[in-house]
């Protein structure tokens, strides 16, 4: 039996991940969720999954929980705070830990997984965007076992040699990592800067939360797995090509010396990935109808937009500009996607603020947490003062 604690399991991948679960009631078995905003659907995760533990944002919350879960005459303990996240991420009786909630607040959690030495289903990519070196040293040097949660990640992970490793090429030559290019593929650019929040997240293919759906209509996602996958599969920029496939059936490919691609097709549903990850180094069933290759009949490539997607340039020139720069884009991104989302900034906004960011505060090499943090912190506090002066909205 493999004890999970689920990091953001009222989100889109906490989801998917509890139906994962639920199918396999004699491998896995929850011993904390974690949840925020969304008390009665956590509730309800308690009282059909019985965690130990339900972790939420503060004392209010964790007393309004306490009282539904008392009605259900549950024994789940309620705690709160980061600290309550850390803690039961690390926790000695845990297996594997899911981390899936979306943005920076991600990182402590994930990074505690890591250095307890869990198996780490890794589905916050914002963590190795922010902290890429210090998050691998710490799964190094403890043992911690680090799966891909993202799509293409963990299709690459499934198309790489057993004999891919540190010093190790196995014979891959590069990645050529896809992206569906999102709603705004073909859009008239100049009615980008018109987009709504609900036409951005509107996904041609998958179902996600709002912040990474925004990021897929200004291709900042793909920017942001490109970084992703430089740490996890040690690769430098140059290695990785982005590529356009709309239909999202394959969800990434590698390629070797040789000139064999070794890609990984299905259905878009992140129950594979999630289900491949949970049950690795096996397989289970996840859920995931076969994938009708009749029907998909056509498979399509392009090269990206960089003028319809400067996100994914801005990415693209961090990854290779390195040190602080991925953790000011990031921060830059989050409050730019949540001025878009709130209403205070145009859908081109976005890349204006992380551009401008990215030119304003100084990029260092923060060698622990706390520089990381600093670093997110400034980038913060600049991303709003260009939110203002673009919009004049405070
Ligand atoms: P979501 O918005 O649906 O869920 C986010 C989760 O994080 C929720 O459980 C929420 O309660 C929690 N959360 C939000 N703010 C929090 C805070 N301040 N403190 C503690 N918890 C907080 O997002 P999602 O789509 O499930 O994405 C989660 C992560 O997985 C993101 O990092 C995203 O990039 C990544 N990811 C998602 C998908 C997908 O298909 N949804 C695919 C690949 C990667
Ligand atoms: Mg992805």
């Amino acid at each position: 039996m493999q004890y999970l604690t689920v990091l953001g399991a009222t989100g889109s991948i906490g989801e998917n991940t509890l139906d994962v679960v639920a199918r396999h009631p004699d491998r896995f078995r929850v011993f904390a969720l974690s949840g925020h905003s969304q008390l009665d659907k956590l509730a309800r995760q308690c009282g059909q999954f019985k965690p130990n533990y339900a972790v939420v944002a503060d004392r209010e919350s964790a007393a309004l929980l306490s009282g539904k879960l008392r009605s259900l005459s549950l024994a789940t303990e309620v705690v709160f705070g980061q600290q309550a996240l850390c803690d039961l991420a690390a926790a000695p009786e845990v297996d594997m830990v899911m981390a899936a909630i979306v943005g920076a607040v991600g990182l402590r959690p994930t990074l505690a997984a890591a250095q307890a030495g869990k198996k780490v289903l890794l589905a916050n990519k914002e963590s190795l965007v922010m902290a890429g070196g210090l998050f691998m040293d710490a799964v190094r040097s403890a043992q911690a076992t680090l799966l891909p949660i993202d799509s293409e990640h963990n299709a690459i992970f499934q198309c790489l040699p057993t004999t891919y490793g540190p010093g190790q090429r196995g014979g891959v030559r590069r990645v050529l990592l896809t992206a569906s290019g999102g709603p705004f593929l073909s859009v008239p650019l100049d009615s980008l800067a018109a987009m709504t929040p609900d036409q951005a997240c509107a996904h041609p293919n998958w179902q996600m939360g709002r912040k990474i759906s925004v990021d897929s209509a200004t291709m900042m996602n793909k920017g942001l797995e490109l970084i992703e996958a430089c740490w996890l599969f040690d690769l430098r920029p140059e290695e990785i090509e982005v590529v356009i496939h709309p239909q999202s059936v394959i969800h990434s490919m590698v390629e070797y010396v040789d000139g064999s691609i070794l890609a990984q097709l299905g259905n878009p549903d992140m129950r594979t990935p999630i289900a491949h990850a949970m049950a690795w180094p096996e397989r289970v069933v996840s859920g995931v109808a076969s994938l009708d290759i009749i029907r998909t009949a056509r498979l399509d490539f392009a090269a990206p937009d960089l003028q319809r997607f400067p996100c994914l340039q801005l990415a693209m020139e961090a990854a290779r500009r390195g040190g602080s720069a991925p953790a000011l884009l990031n921060a830059a991104n989050e409050v730019a996607v949540a001025a878009f989302l709130g209403g205070r900034l145009p859908f081109t906004g976005i890349a204006e603020v992380v551009s401008a960011v990215l030119d304003r505060v100084e990029i260092t090499e923060p060698d622990s947490l706390e520089a990381v943090q600093s670093c997110d912190q400034m980038a913060r506090r600049s991303a709003e003062e260009v939110i203002v002066q673009l919009t004049g909205k405070g």
